[in-house]
């Protein structure tokens, strides 16, 4: 393997790594011309796959036109893309706030929720994962993550994920938001119950606070559904998307209704949030999820994998969960050799946690490598 530490990386360490240099679709290739399939390398930016040809041509486009200019002038390919993905919401939703980034959008959400309210108090989960600055690291579970930065934001409250008495008992009138995501993803896939999202609705509704779901790593088709909200129904007021909302290039949306921003007090803003570069490769993103069909794609390779993951090496796995193409395959060891032994076999996947070998493939995957992936991640878990 090419030597893939560069030492200049601040917390890179010593971890080997492949160094990768080009990609196309979900093969990933590194500097020695090693192909690799991509099974998460992307953290679910690349639902798209690397490099699609439509987000490309139109980066492209873009970027001999106008790579950037400010909220403070409009620009058509922003309002084009802010309208297109509206478009596939529920009507409800009519106001966005671009940024670059998962975290960022969390930051909003946080703040807008904080602002309309006047109350302090957010809601989150045991085990969420919502990013790591100051406001999204204290809705942050983890305490490996929180522990060396705190203090952090006050009047954040964990509740025992998928407890609906919990989260109504937390729930009260000093509570600005319950931010929840429908499928935890860093923190080891586990889906939301429909009870505890229908509660989350219901207390929220009770006490005149709003409900934010986190969709950074659920949105745009990974579950099987263009936003995983839809399984069951419980829409929100405040949806939180990034990861692969522009294919791969940074950004970050925070959506919610006219409403809530009517009873906004304050400001907030980003210098590149709704930059035209980032919203021509939305645009054509966006295009692109509708036109293949990638949600319908997502629920049927999930399904080959669901049908696949019962004949998995019961003495080495705890449990499988997830939905759509985002499985979690939670071993009884630590997962580090599997993900391993699925590199030297060519395929790239991610841990949550340290046990958990998760899977994020690109949902424009080919069905023949999505079946290869799964033999080798069960080979890689047996032997791994
Ligand atoms: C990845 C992720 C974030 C943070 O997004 P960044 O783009 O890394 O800042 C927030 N929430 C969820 C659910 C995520 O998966």
């Amino acid at each position: 393997m090419i030597p893939a530490a560069s030492g200049r990386e601040f917390g890179e360490g010593s971890r080997p790594r492949p160094t990768i240099v080009r990609g196309e679709g979900a093969y990933l290739w590194d500097a020695a011309g090693r192909r690799y399939v991509d099974l998460g390398a992307t953290h679910g930016a690349g639902s798209l796959g690397a490099c699609h040809p439509a987000v490309v041509a139109a980066i492209r486009e873009q970027s001999g036109r106008l790579i950037h200019v400010g909220t403070g002038c409009a620009n058509p390919v922003r309002t084009e893309f802010l309208e297109r993905l509206l478009g596939l919401l529920p009507a409800r939703f009519a106001r966005v706030f671009l940024s670059n980034s998962g975290t960022e959008a969390v930051e909003a959400a946080l703040k807008i929720a904080r602002s309309v309210t006047g109350r302090p108090k957010i809601v989150a989960a045991r085990r969420a994962f919502h990013g790591r600055t100051f406001g999204a690291l204290s809705a942050t579970w983890r305490r490996e993550l929180r522990e060396p930065f705190e203090p952090l934001v006050p009047e954040f409250v964990h509740v025992p994920f998928n407890e609906p008495a919990a989260l109504a008992a937390a729930v009260d009138e000093r509570t600005a938001a319950v931010l929840v995501e429908p499928v935890q993803g860093e923190g080891g896939v586990h889906v939301a119950t429909p009870e505890f999202l229908h509660a989350a609705r219901r207390e929220t509704e009770r006490v005149g606070a709003l409900l934010a779901f986190d969709e950074v790593q659920t949105g745009l088709g990974r579950t099987g559904r263009l936003f995983a909200f839809e399984h069951t129904g419980v829409v929100p007021d405040l949806l939180v998307l990034a990861k692969s909302l522009a294919g791969g290039v940074p950004i970050g949306a925070t959506v919610t209704t006219a409403e809530v921003e009517a009873r906004f007090r304050g400001s907030h803003h980003s210098t590149f949030g709704g930059n035209p570069l980032a919203c021509a490769a939305g645009l054509a993103a966006l295009d692109v999820l509708v036109r293949e069909r990638l949600a319908d794609r997502a629920a049927r390779l999930g399904a080959v994998a669901a049908a696949r993951w019962p004949s998995l090496a019961p003495e080495k796995v705890r449990e499988v969960r997830g939905l759509g193409l985002m499985w979690g395959i939670e071993l009884r060891e630590r997962s580090a050799p599997a993900l391993a032994a699925l590199e030297a076999d060519g395929y790239l996947a991610i841990p949550a946690g340290s046990t958990v070998v998760r899977l994020l493939p690109p949902l424009v995957i080919d069905e023949t490598d999505w079946t290869a992936g799964l033999e080798a991640v069960a080979r890689a878990v047996r032997h791994g």
